[in-house]
């Protein structure tokens, strides 16, 4: 009895052998594998005494109901990108149910503590992520344009979804769900090459990036590669490749975790005998504090208008998308630490680049934090996704000590 962390790694192993093959995870949500994993999960939790419910959005929830009607929740998601890795977003699930069932078998708790596998976090068939996790925390917002998304097979996305009894007009009653839901907890792979680099098994994520995406326009002058001199040339390339490169120096500066990706220059006419007229660049910022990162677009929009200048081309930009960072709960935080220095001797906070789950809940208003722990080589969305087994058993014992802060927080 009691909690047996190398069970979970039995599992995501046996999970493994149930719904990849040689080029990995193939669980992508609203498909058969997905159902699989599910319907495996739903299983290995049957012995327990939990209420088991699909809310509107496609989540299951399981829930061990305490003395008190709040509750502590943790969280994950089964379903994967195609030819994933074996670890991302089950390693999540698969610990908390070994968490639960500690809990089970303790007797019932002071406050209700409830599994909940969220419903298409990775967005790989419809590219849109966080499907369950947002309709949950209220934030879903483009049913209109989510009617609109088919897959690669022309399948749109309100057919796919009602294969598993799932309405888009629905989805947002979904919201009941975090009634009463004093604490969220999640545990996930970095995906990032940090901890491993510190040479630490587990860190405290403080919150996810806010991030600001734009599109910058250069506009030059087309003309012959062959007749035209040097020193006459307006070359659009030119302001993007300046700019591609400044931007390191942007998030240098800026430091923190700070993040800048000129991820793609689109030029016009684009052939190799001519001059480049314009050239549409795309950028990416990511930083934990808002003020820093209006600070980051705001530089790189200032020296954009410099190398414009310098380049006697224009330049303009416009935003393509951007979401605040949001940031994880004081309290949960300083528990995470003590519950990784309690199993690991040492704990690490970081920001987390992705996107996740806990984000959606966070902006909802439930006080949240998450767990990392190592990824070797910073891999992840690939068969190569690795944790060492030892690692995940720590990762495990982590969020139990976590799960037991929070839930006597809550109690009171
Ligand atoms: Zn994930």
């Amino acid at each position: 009895m009691g909690l047996k962390p190398s069970r979970v790694v039995a599992h995501t192993g046996e999970l493994r052998a149930l719904t990849g093959d040689d080029d990995g995870a193939q669980r992508v949500a609203w498909t058969e594998t997905w159902a699989r994993a599910r319907g495996w999960l739903a299983e290995l939790l049957a012995d327990l005494p939990l209420e088991v419910e699909r809310d509107q959005a496609g989540n299951d929830w399981y829930t061990l109901r305490g003395e008190s009607e709040r509750a502590v929740l943790l969280g994950g998601h089964m379903d994967s990108v195609p030819n994933g890795g074996w670890l991302d977003g089950c390693l999540n699930v698969l610990a908390a149910a070994e968490v639960l069932r500690r809990i089970a078998e303790d007797g019932t708790p002071p406050v209700t503590v409830r599994l909940v596998d969220w419903a298409d976090e990775e967005g790989a068939r419809f590219g849109r992520s966080l499907f369950g996790s947002s309709a949950a925390g209220g934030s879903m917002a483009d049913q209109d344009e989510l009617r609109r998304l088919t897959d690669r097979d022309g399948v749109s996305l309100p057919d796919a979804i009602d294969a598993f009894d799932v309405d888009l007009d629905r989805a947002l009653d979904a919201r009941s769900q975090l009634d009463g839901a004093a604490a969220y907890l999640e545990l996930h792979i970095e995906q990032g090459p940090v901890l491993e680099s510190l040479d630490l098994p587990l860190g405290v994520v403080l919150g996810t990036f806010g991030v600001e995406r734009s599109r910058f326009t250069w506009t030059g002058q087309a003309a012959h590669a062959g007749s035209t001199p040097m020193d006459q040339r307006r070359d659009a390339l030119a302001g993007a490749a300046k700019l591609a490169l400044a931007i390191r120096d942007i998030a240098r500066e800026t430091g923190d975790g700070a993040v800048c990706t000129s991820g793609n220059v689109t030029c016009r006419p684009g052939i190799v005998t001519s001059v480049v007229e314009t050239a549409e660049q795309l950028l990416d910022q990511r930083h934990l504090d808002a003020g820093r990162l209006a600070a980051m677009l705001g530089r790189a929009q200032e020296l954009a208008r410099g190398f414009a200048k310098e380049e006697r081309i224009e330049v303009e930009w416009e935003r393509l998308w951007s979401i605040e960072p949001i940031l994880f709960d004081e309290t949960l935080i300083d528990f995470a630490d003590e519950a990784i220095t309690e199993v690991a001797g040492t704990s690490h906070r970081l920001p987390s680049g992705p996107l996740h789950d806990a984000a959606e809940v966070a902006r909802a208003g439930v006080p949240t934090v998450m767990l990392f722990v190592q990824s070797l080589r910073g891999l992840s969305h690939t068969k190569l996704e690795d944790t060492k087994p030892e690692h995940l058993e720590l990762s495990v014992a982590a969020l139990d000590r976590l799960t037991t802060k929070a839930i006597a927080n809550v109690a009171g």
